[in-house]
């Protein structure tokens, strides 16, 4: 193949606080470039550091390695915005330069040599492809248990996930401009990608250990970021309270019968009937009309995201116009 016409690559790669893995990330990602430049990317490729406010000397580093070699990039966020808008700025500036971008942690933890399968797959007509992790055997049992767990409730609200996919994919530029469509402001990559639709591949790698420093993503953080994944794509916690309120008021009329049968069998003390009836089937109403309230709730929610209603993938059409 011509080189000119081999696809312009960037990695993306955000950074937090990560002075003690970025030399080494650095130059490991050099030798991986040097071996596909030419062959399977094109000479302007580039490798797209996005420091996300780090506190530390990381933004000192990526401004040194872009000066001693421009194969290195830099993008400073005014401040920390967390793991998935640092990435998402990153992407939309490689857009404007790349025809395909793949993103990646800053501590090499996703085997980068999986890098190449990536680049084959784009080559056989994949506007996405997924680094999935082939197995969990370097996690600790309590982040592999809860990790499984998550991909499994996830699907059973209805979310449309890639299972033991983290965000080290493959976006063909198209992709990128079609995710560029999608404005909301709790952003879970995750979610979003498999929406797009286009061709999509696979490609299994062996996730390995963080080889410095340690993880930026604490329990807390992790909880929060599970929990915007689950609120940001299924309202089906608000049906289950319109579900729940509705067995709870058929329950109450029942027991209200029960309740009154006893009455009528003179089984009861004075007031009780009226009293725990009234719990009962008041307690029911209210939940169902939370749960009403709720779903109205969820419509404004899904229109106030402004999603894309559709991503158009080609358009067959003879533009006369052009001709002349
Ligand atoms: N990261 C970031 N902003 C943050 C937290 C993390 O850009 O607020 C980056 C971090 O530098 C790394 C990636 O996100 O490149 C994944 O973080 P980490 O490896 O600490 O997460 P883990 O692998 O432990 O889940
Ligand atoms: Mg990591």
């Amino acid at each position: 193949m011509e080189i000119l016409n081999l696809p312009i690559l960037y990695l993306v790669i955000p950074c937090y606080n990560e002075e003690e893995v970025l030399p080494e990330t650095a130059s490991r990602l050099k030798k991986l470039y040097t071996q596909m430049f030419g062959k399977l990317i094109h000479p302007n490729s580039k490798i797209l550091f996005v420091n996300d406010g780090s506190k530390d000397k990381t933004w000192q580093i990526i401004s040194t390695l872009h000066e001693q070699d421009t194969l290195y990039a830099g993008v400073n966020l005014s401040r920390n915005r967390g793991h998935q808008n640092a990435l998402l700025a990153g992407l939309m500036t490689a857009k404007k330069h790349a025809d395909i971008v793949i993103s990646m942690d800053a501590d090499l933890q996703d085997d980068i040599n999986a890098v190449l399968k990536m680049i084959q797959k784009y080559t056989e007509g994949c506007d996405i492809v997924y680094g999935v992790r082939s197995s969990r055997k370097k996690d600790t049992a309590f982040k592999r248990m809860t990790a499984q767990g998550y991909y499994k409730f996830m699907a059973m609200l209805g979310v449309d996930i890639v299972y033991n996919h983290a965000d080290y994919r493959l976006m063909s530029k198209r992709a990128l401009d079609a995710l560029e469509q999608y404005g909301e402001v709790n952003l879970f990559l995750r979610g979003i990608i498999p929406q797009l639709g286009y061709k999509t591949g696979t490609v299994y790698y062996e996730r390995g250990e963080r080889f410095a420093g340690e993880s930026k993503y604490p329990l807390k953080k992790m909880l929060a970021f599970a929990f915007d994944g689950i609120t940001s794509f299924s309202i089906k916690p608000v049906r289950l309270i319109l579900t729940l309120g509705a067995i709870i008021g058929l329950f109450g009329i029942g027991y209200l019968i029960y309740c009154l049968v006893q009455n009528i069998i003179g089984n009861t003390v004075e007031g009780w009937t009226s009293l725990i009836g009234s719990v009962w089937l008041i307690g029911g109403l209210q939940l169902m009309a939370l749960g009403v309230i709720g779903e109205y709730i969820g419509k404004i929610y899904y229109e106030t995201k402004h999603r894309p209603r559709y991503i158009i993938e080609s358009v067959l059409l003879n533009d006369n116009s052009k001709d002349a």
